[in-house]
């Protein structure tokens, strides 16, 4: 016998729980099917751990400093089992915590994976074997993405990022895949964790997309810090046993390495298997499921949010379509997501930060004669001491005729933070005379967003 809601949600993670909770706020009926952990990608396997990490990593760098600072800390080596452990339990707590706060929104958890029987019924099976038919008016899918491995002979041998969080120790050194967000966020981690790290990546830049004097940025400082980058470099093939230090990854150019363990962050998907999307209608195209602006798939009754629609694929995106979603069907509210200047940032270290346009991109747009570049580039105070150390990048895109600021790059301490303020008088259309007129905080990296010479 079917169950019947106003809302079945599929997939508990950043999208999906934001959207189950706001729909039950506005009164609906709702049921969240999830097959895995509640929280998804960004609270069990993503964001949240991977901070943590970072926080734990960056340690390596601050120990260093400290005889500098007066403070004669002996060499210490870093345990990372420990570390792992208590990310584990943080990322129990706040899993718990999720199942409560859906309990308290009178959101009805559904433990299992759904799939469509059509568009209005969705059959769960359960870890039990048994199964559950649920029918509801309307139907979101939030089920996010997955790791991609690349199709290389022994891809099965290598981790993915989901992997590293459930390590009980690090290998002594590892061989990293890819040159994007996860590849240099977690070839930092294990740097700073005391392992080897060798980063191959097959273009000739990293974090394709960003501003490339950004990238170039970090890109000097992760090599000063001993990750072992190789450009035009691809994986051929993994070989090995499944014991430490016994892989060897191959390259494309026959070059055999020897490491303890292989990261392949080379992209995502949207996680698409067992939906039975067929059975509903709904539309596929390449590996995503396109939307439109009110998060419409072409059937009007199933909406998408997230990752599995491979847009802007960030937490904070998901959370506000999925909300804009729930206000629009279920609140009378009916409202759209701004894609626009989305903030992002990379948790390298040094942190990548920006908003709005990068300077290739703001020349393609506007053209070379457009646009001004403004920028310092220095050993943050921070560094003074230990004489050593990443250096700060903070640039300004501007464009010549209306003096307004189109894009907004850091790379440094703190990135993330700084420029999440600086999103707001983007987003308020400022001028680089606005920033000019702003009074420096003084003595601070970010002072010099508000000093640098026209
Ligand atoms: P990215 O798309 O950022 O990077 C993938 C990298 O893998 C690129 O360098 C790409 O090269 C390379 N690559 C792809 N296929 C192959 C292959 N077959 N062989 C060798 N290299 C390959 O994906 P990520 O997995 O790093 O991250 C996925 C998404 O997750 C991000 O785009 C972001 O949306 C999100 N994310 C956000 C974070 C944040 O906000 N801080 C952190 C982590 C993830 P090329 O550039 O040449 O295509």
């Amino acid at each position: 016998m079917s169950e019947h809601f106003d809302l079945i949600v599929l997939g508990a993670g950043s999208g999906g729980l934001a959207a189950a909770k706001r729909a039950a706020s506005h009164g609906a009926r709702v049921a969240i099917v999830e097959g895995d952990r509640v929280g998804g990608t960004c609270v069990i396997r993503g964001c949240v751990p991977k901070k943590l990490l970072v926080y734990g990593s960056a340690y390596a760098q601050l120990l260093a400093d400290a005889p500098s600072y007066g403070w004669p800390v002996p060499p210490v080596q870093p345990d990372p089992a420990t570390l792992l452990r208590h990310v584990r339990a943080e990322v129990d707590r706040l899993n718990q915590l999720h199942i409560g706060f859906l309990e308290r929104a009178g959101v009805e958890l559904v433990r299992g994976w759904g799939r469509f029987a059509d568009a209005g019924t969705v059959i769960v099976s359960q870890a039990d074997g048994a199964e559950r038919e649920l029918r509801a008016e309307r139907v979101l899918i939030a089920v996010g993405g997955r790791p991609h491995r690349p199709a290389i002979p022994g891809a099965d041998l290598g981790w993915v990022s989901d992997d590293l969080f459930l390590l009980e120790s690090l290998p002594e050194a590892v061989v990293v895949v890819g040159g994007g967000f996860i590849a240099c966020e977690f070839a930092c981690i294990l740097h700073g964790l005391g392992v080897k790290v060798t980063q191959l990546v097959r273009g000739d830049h990293l974090l394709r997309g960003f501003d490339r004097e950004a990238s170039l940025a970090v890109q000097e400082a992760m090599e000063e810090a001993g990750i072992e980058i190789r450009f035009a470099h691809s994986p051929s093939a993994i070989t090995g046993q499944c014991a430490p230090g016994e892989y060897t990854v191959t390259t494309q150019s026959g070059e055999q390495i020897p490491c303890g363990g292989v990261l392949l962050a080379t992209g995502r998907r949207p996680f698409l298997q067992g939906l039975n999307l067929e059975a509903a209608g709904v539309a596929v195209e390449g590996h995503r499921i396109p939307v439109d602006a009110d998060q419409r798939t072409n059937v009007p009754s199933i909406y998408a949010v997230g990752d599995v629609t491979d847009r802007v694929n960030l937490t904070p995106v998901a959370v506000d379509e999925g909300r804009a979603f729930a206000d629009s069907v279920f609140g009378q509210r009916p409202r759209q997501v701004n894609h626009e200047l989305v903030a992002v940032a990379v948790f390298s270290q040094p942190e990548l930060a920006a908003v709005g346009l990068s300077e290739e991109q703001a020349v393609a747009r506007h053209g070379a004669g457009a646009i001004r570049v403004h920028r310092a580039r220095f050993r943050p105070m921070s560094q003074a001491l230990p004489a050593r150390g990443p250096r700060a990048l903070l640039k300004l895109v501007v464009e010549t005729a209306s003096d307004r600021v189109l894009g907004c790059h850091m790379v440094g301490d703190h990135a993330a933070e700084i420029i999440q303020m600086a999103a707001i008088a983007i987003g308020m259309g400022a001028t680089k005379a606005d920033f000019d007129r702003t009074m420096a905080l003084h003595p601070s990296v970010a002072e010099e967003f508000v000093t640098m010479p026209n």
